[in-house]
């Protein structure tokens, strides 16, 4: 029997995939990258192994100081041929820091809630606090912050004040970005000026035009076993069919891939909306507490991830399977490979968000005409001409790149965008369940980000809360068309039936544990989550122990009216029925008077009942907006205390302020 040219054709790629298999990728040349390059913790030995002068560390949350360490290491290897890298703080031990003498040293500080660290950068500043002398270092500290929480850049601060007491040297002016105000990114060109200006006087440097220098590779492959191809699952355990999946712990780098047993809308509006979630944990070994966060990994919308790729010509090479290689072994890959291009686009990289001006800047060298360059580097320079044409257009980049090229392609090396572009990060939501009642549920309450702001010609979206409200809208079969669509089954179906990757971030955000303490919570909008969650313990125990003392519970909301955007409305007065005279909910519906009613008004209302309850102990919680609720909510607090304790308001402030660090006034705000 003699074989066509079909059959051969067939026999020769079951061979190439045998080969690939058996090989894994080896036989190109081909290995899968590391997650982390060097392996060594000593900072000394990875900068002399691989001759680096400069190290810039970041403490980072959300992966915003992370993102801004690399732009500024690269921009000072590429400026000033000063061999840079950037670090994570929990990936390095520090006893040879002291010893760095020839080598600079930065360090990305954000602040992360009530003034502490961000949870990689908790043992370096145990480390810094017990450290004896850094005289032989020298420095550059630039803190992240948010200017509406009281302890604005706290950590930046001390890392700044403990360097100077420990007699280190600066390299330039201490810096600092502020998130509240909206001008992080701003704030950190202007450091980054005034820090290059110092350091072409104080080292001997010669500037150079920015030019890219890669640190990684991209290598197309011909041929890739199928089943190692990473299409969006979120490290190497998801592809290791030996790996049990429901088993924690999870965390930043193991999701559990959680079922959504039920969402529904809360609002009754058509222009707005809120889901509620129910995240089912019966299959896993994932718990929480009530007042915890939920974690959720989003991918990026099918609309975002097209106009991504065409921007930059990749639309036909979607599905090319991919692996990295490292051209400078201190960098890393941000995600597993081999990959596809267009899973790195969906799952792995932020590519929507307001585009920075540095980055504008680093890309215009790639700009497809001279004509759409000159445009490109014009905008990356002038503040006011990026302001007015991009930043208040509400332009993503892949918005901003078609606008200035007129729509032409522009053609980038895959490499510079996964170097320049964040990693897709998780958002995270205030559980809305109580751990007492709901032990193997976790709720969670999402406004959905969806606006034509002025200025816009289009629809800003939100990446995870539209994800929830596709979810919402297929789940229940509803004929409304979605804001945004999503691959709802995820990589190899993994996501199907409604599945999504969640971990629980602990926090200190929790109930008194005397039960007979009062408590006042204050949570408009949807910052009434996680007062759902403590109600709902409430009545768990009420419940359970009926005779247990309970202590008063004041709730202030505030939404915009009784009919609309009223969160879980029906469920207060069960609550209230059950917790009887203790439990007073207290509503400000701001568009249904002609004066505009807050519940900072309300509280005010309230002064002495609010007064009493301090004197007999209260806690205050507050919840939802950092940007003006929680301010004025803190003013209206001290003014309850100036009217009816008669203190001056320096006195009252004082006062809060000692609450807080007794923990009887917790916020939880963002
Ligand atoms: P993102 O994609 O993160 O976008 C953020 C904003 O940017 C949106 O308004 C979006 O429309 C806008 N945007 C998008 N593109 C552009 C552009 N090109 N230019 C300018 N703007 C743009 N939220 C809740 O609803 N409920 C909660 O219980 C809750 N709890 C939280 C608890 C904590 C501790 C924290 C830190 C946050 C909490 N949040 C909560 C907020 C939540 O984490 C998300 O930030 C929020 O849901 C938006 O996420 P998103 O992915 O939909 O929007």
């Amino acid at each position: 029997m003699s074989l066509d040219t079909l059959d051969h054709a067939v026999l020769l790629s079951i061979v190439l995939a045998l080969i690939t298999y058996v090989s894994k990728g080896k036989l190109w040349g081909v290995t899968s990258a590391p997650a982390t390059s060097t392996g060594s913790r000593d900072i000394a030995e990875v900068l002399s192994a691989s001759g680096k002068r400069c190290i810039v560390f970041h403490g980072s949350q959300t992966g915003t100081a992370e993102d801004y360490a690399s732009k500024f290491a690269k921009e000072l290897q590429s400026r000033f041929g000063i061999p840079s890298m950037t670090a994570d703080l929990e990936k390095y031990d520090f006893d040879s820091l002291p010893a760095l003498e020839n080598k600079l040293v930065f360090f990305f500080m954000a602040t992360y809630g009530e003034g502490e660290p961000t949870d990689n950068a908790i043992e370096f500043m145990e480390w810094l606090n017990s450290a004896d002398d850094l005289a032989a270092v020298k420095f550059g500290v630039f803190g992240l912050g948010n200017s509406t929480y009281e302890f604005y850049n706290a950590i930046g601060r001390k890392v700044q004040a403990k360097i100077a007491e420990l007699n280190g040297q600066f390299l330039g002016p201490y810096g600092e970005g502020d998130d509240g105000r909206g001008t992080m990114d701003e704030d950190f060109l202007s450091w980054k000026d005034a820090m290059f200006a110092s350091l072409k006087d104080q080292l001997d440097v010669e500037e150079h035009a920015m030019q890219y220098q890669p640190a990684l590779e991209v290598v197309e492959l011909d041929a890739a076993d199928p089943s190692t191809v990473f299409l969006g699952e979120p490290s190497r355990k998801y592809l290791d069919p030996s790996q049990d999946l429901s088993l924690g712990p999870f965390n930043h780098s193991h999701p559990y891939l959680a079922p959504i047993a039920s969402t529904y809308e809360l609002f009754s509006l058509a222009s707005r909306s809120c889901i509620h979630a129910e995240f089912d944990l019966s299959d896993s070994n994932l718990r929480y507490s009530t007042g915890d966060h939920l974690a959720i990994w989003p991918s990026n919308s099918d609309a975002h991830v097209s106009k991504f790729l065409a921007i930059f010509g990749w639309e036909d090479k979607r599905n090319q399977v991919i692996d990295i290689r490292l051209l400078d072994q201190t960098a890393s890959v941000p995600f597993p490979t081999p990959t596809t291009y267009e899973t790195v686009v969906r799952h792995y990289l932020g590519i929507t968000g307001p585009l920075s001006r540095q980055s504008l800047s680093a890309i215009a060298a790639f700009a497809p005409t001279d004509a759409s360059k000159l445009l490109a580097m014009a905008l990356g320079g002038n503040k006011d001409a990026f302001k007015e044409k991009i930043h208040d257009r509400y332009m993503d980049i892949a918005d901003a790149l078609a606008y200035i090229s007129g729509g032409a392609t522009w053609e980038v090396p895959f490499s510079f965008v996964i170097e320049t572009t964040h990693s897709l990060q998780p958002r995270y939501y205030s559980i809305s369940s109580s751990s007492l009642s709901e032990k193997r549920s976790i709720h969670v309450t999402a406004v959905v980000e969806a606006d034509t702001p002025a200025g816009s010609d289009h629809l800003v979206t939100g990446v995870t809360t539209n994800l929830l409200r596709h979810i919402q809208l297929t789940q229940n079969q509803s004929s409304q068309d979605p804001h945004q669509r999503y691959n709802l089954s995820g990589p190899r179906g993994k996501l199907a039936r409604f599945k999504l990757p969640v971990h629980v971030r602990r926090s200190t955000f929790k109930l008194p544990t005397n039960p007979a303490s009062p408590v006042i919570m204050i949570g408009p909008g949807s910052g009434v989550a996680p007062f759902r969650g403590f109600v709902r313990d409430k009545v768990h125990r009420k419940t359970q122990n009926p005779n247990e003392k309970q202590g008063k519970i004041m709730l202030f909301y505030g939404c915009r009216s009784a009919e609309e955007d009223f969160l879980y409305k029906e469920e207060w007065p069960q609550y209230a029925s059950k917790l009887g005279e203790s439990f007073e909910m207290i509503t400000a519906f701001s568009r249904e008077t002609t004066r505009k009613v807050y519940v900072q008004h309300r509280i005010m209302e309230r002064a002495e009942e609010i007064a009493d309850l301090l004197g007999k102990g209260a806690f205050i919680y507050v919840c939802g907006d950092a940007s003006r609720m929680a301010r004025d909510v803190h003013d209206a607090l001290a003014e309850v205390l100036v009217a009816s304790k008669k203190m001056t308001r320096e006195m009252a402030v004082d006062m809060l302020r000692n609450f807080k660090i007794q923990n009887r006034y917790q916020e939880d705000i963002w």
